[in-house]
């Protein structure tokens, strides 16, 4: 049986397109790129080419980008360059890699505000210039990986140029999907390619300036000192083939939304209920409990149909805990804890939509209240 895949927010499928370019990647030999021999040139022009590749399809903003291993890393990096003295405005529906890092700054004397968002998850944008006097540094995601709320990062981005505070947004669930230019008063973005298809282990970071934070890692001179170790140069040149147009349909991230909503209207149907921002949201996300059942029961059942879903992020999924995200947007017991992440790919199928509807009426026919 085909399993049906509905955790693109996790780690999405490596396109088709890639596998392709690794075939044929693998049949050179490719050496250390800091190396100063022609094998090493040749190495070295492959990374180049890709940073090249990236920046454009930032969309001309200049800028520097430096290759990680993720977008966690990459969060981490700008993040960890708070100290003391400094003053941090980020959301409690961040990604563990911005809201972990942000508690344990606290614990090391960073003042940390949180701005605050109503039940939907949306950000109290007419709170933003206020909260923003004195702030050392902003982070907003521009999307939410477990509600899929689009923040708006343009407004963000104006209130933070106006109150002079360096704004970092990470955009691992959005670049390399859909077009992503960086609004004005962005001064840093995080980037990963396992969300778009992509490789996992390989991100970046933009800064606007070059030097703009130390390197979290030290050792050696690659990146231009911003980031030692030697640079993964095979998922760095997969990684830029994201900005290459869709070859064919398993590629294509445009016409997602249609299905999504078929399944939206599919589980509201069967006494679901939606949350977060469904007007502001990415076309592939789908976030909907049933309230009185529980949500891990639910999951569980879906697995053994041959469905795979998730309560939330992948980084707090696989424990029992509630998701933070969800338990942030302050909504009644039994909604919280029966909420379930449903994200779409490219792969999905109208027909593998029907299909997943009629599990789950199985499921939910099975599955007694808590
Ligand atoms: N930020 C967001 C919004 C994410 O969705 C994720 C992945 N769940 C990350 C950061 C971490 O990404 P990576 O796996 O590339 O470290």
């Amino acid at each position: 049986m085909n399993r049906l895949y509905f955790d693109h927010n996790a780690t999405s499928f490596l396109r088709t397109s890639l596998k392709t370019r690794l075939q044929d990647l693998l049949t050179q030999d490719f050496t250390n790129a800091s190396s100063i021999h022609q094998q090493g040139q040749a190495a070295r022009t492959l990374v180049e080419q890709a940073r090249r590749r990236i920046l454009m399809s930032l969309q001309g903003v200049g800028g520097t980008l430096t290759f990680t291993s993720g977008a966690t890393e990459s969060n981490n990096i700008v993040l960890q360059s708070l100290t003391q003295g400094d003053v941090l405005l980020t959301s409690t529906l961040e990604h563990p890699s911005i809201r972990e890092v942000a508690h344990d700054l606290a614990a090391r004397g960073v003042e940390v505000r949180w701005l605050e968002h109503n039940t939907r998850g949306e950000l109290l944008l007419d709170r933003l210039a206020s909260a923003l006097e004195g702030v050392t540094l902003a982070s907003f995601m521009a999307a939410n990986n477990e509600l899929g709320n689009i923040n708006d990062i343009e407004a963000i981005g104006q209130a933070c140029y106006q109150a002079s505070v360096p704004l970092h947004v990470d955009a691992a669930q959005v670049w390399g999907r859909w077009p992503f230019a960086i609004p004005a008063g962005v001064t840093s973005v995080t980037l990963s390619a396992h969300k778009a298809g992509g490789p996992v282990g390989i991100g970046a970071l933009w800064t606007a300036e070059r030097d703009q934070y130390p390197s979290l890692i030290v050792g050696g001179h690659q990146e231009r000192g911003r980031r030692a170790g030697t640079e993964n140069i095979l998922w760095i040149d997969l990684m830029s083939r994201l900005t290459d147009p869709p070859e064919n349909q398993d590629d294509n991230w445009a016409d997602i939304g249609e299905k999504r909503d078929a399944l939206a209207a599919g589980l509201i149907a069967r006494g679901g209920v939606r949350n977060g921002d469904t007007q502001h949201a990415m076309p592939n996300t789908l976030n909907c409990s049933f309230p009185g059942l529980d949500a891990e029961a639910i999951v569980m059942a879906l697995d053994l149909e041959g469905i795979s879903i998730s309560t939330g992020s992948a980084c707090t999924a696989g424990s029992v805990e509630v998701s933070k995200v969800i338990a942030a947007l302050g909504l009644d017991d039994e909604q919280t804890k029966s909420a379930l992440r449903w994200s779409l790919g490219p792969t999905i199928t109208h027909a593998d939509i029907d299909h997943a509807l009629q599990i789950v009426d199985r499921v939910l026919a099975r599955i007694s209240p808590r």
